[in-house]
């Protein structure tokens, strides 16, 4: 790992550089941006930099000695991470009082430690304010790296102690050059990837399956049916969710992604009610959809589009993926 293998983020990186040059570097950033765009590889990255014993560079680890191989197998004792355990929703308070209790610690190799709160969407009341001191009087020598998607799910009193630091969504030739190194070898694969991948790897990677090509066509197909199977339809969808596993945010980005694919049939659907072609889709799939439009009717399909768009705004927001699905589905327009 090195920063070569961190593609797209040379704005957040200089911001680090200059900070440091200038003898400004704050105590706590909250780095932040969407999903799968390389926040945590950043931080990790940052962190190995700071605590390398020999940088050739500023901000640039070797990658060669014992502080930065500790760094690489999560044994350094003054890197400390903390997440959001794989069965709750939320950072418990014990643990973020653990967390900061670790950080006021004086650092054992070296004249930094760094906290790394790699969930810190996942703040509850009490979780925040027990963090609120570390944050306003952080020990000497500590830098508190905080990880979100959005600024709207922080409290004031923590956005007001942070440098913000923003991430964007990847470029579609970095999201290929990502691909490539993840083994995928087609380029005429990368290239579809990429183009559903919204600047995000981890989403990207997901669409690199086919069970949810499958789910996608049951979908597509229940959305444009006369008389859609809602029961068939919510446990092929739901199905889908579990197998991602226990944790929740692959579970959410499965549900985003089936939900981008309904967004995308019916703005497909939009541009045939309006006459318009649309290139890239198979000829059965653009029958269903071309008669699905003339059925629905353009302030039809824009409605459904709305509510589409809400709910996937409802799984940002950790609504419970069911109702999610269910509320879904339910607005499928069937014939009366
Ligand atoms: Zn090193």
């Amino acid at each position: 790992m090195s920063w070569d293998c961190i593609r797209g983020q040379d704005a957040a990186r200089n911001t680090f550089v200059a900070a440091v040059a200038a003898g400004r570097l704050a105590h706590s950033y909250l780095l932040v941006g969407p999903d799968g765009v390389g926040k945590r590889l950043f931080a990790h990255e940052l962190a190995k930099a700071f605590l390398c014993e020999k940088p050739p560079a500023t901000l640039t680890a070797c990658d060669r000695c014992p502080a930065c191989a500790q760094v690489k197998v999560g044994t350094h004792p003054d890197l400390l991470f903390l997440r959001t355990p794989t069965d709750k929703h939320e950072l418990p308070v014990d643990d973020m009082r653990a967390f900061c209790a670790q950080v006021s610690l004086k650092p054992t190799r070296g004249p930094r430690k760094i906290g790394i709160v790699e969930d810190a969407d996942d703040f509850n009341g009490s979780s925040a304010n027990s963090f609120l001191k570390t944050l306003e009087e952080p020990p000497p020598g500590a830098l508190l790296l905080l990880i979100a998607t959005t600024t709207d799910r922080q409290l004031p009193t923590i956005l007001s102690r942070c440098q913000i630091v923003r991430f964007a969504p990847l470029s579609p030739s970095d999201l290929k050059a990502v691909l490539a190194t993840q083994g995928i070898d087609d380029p005429a694969k990368r290239d579809r990837l990429a183009r559903l991948g919204s600047g995000s790897v981890s989403r990207t990677l997901a669409l690199d399956d086919d069970s949810i090509w499958e789910v996608r066509q049951r979908l597509v197909e229940g959305l444009t049916s006369l008389r859609p199977q809602f029961q068939a339809l919510t446990e092929v969808w739901s199905k889908f969710h579990e197998d991602a596993g226990k944790e929740t945010r692959p579970q959410r980005l499965r549900a985003s992604l089936v939900l981008q694919f309904l967004v995308e049939a019916v703005q497909h659907a939009l541009k045939f009610s309006l006459g318009a072609t649309v290139s890239d889709l198979d000829a059965a799939e653009a029958a269903q959809l071309k008669s699905f439009a003339g059925r629905v009717g353009t302030d039809g399909l824009m409605e459904l589009l709305d509510k589409f768009v809400e709910a996937d705004f409802h799984v940002e927001r950790r609504v419970q993926l069911i109702l999610v699905v269910e509320s879904v589905l339910a607005k499928f327009p069937r014939e009366k």
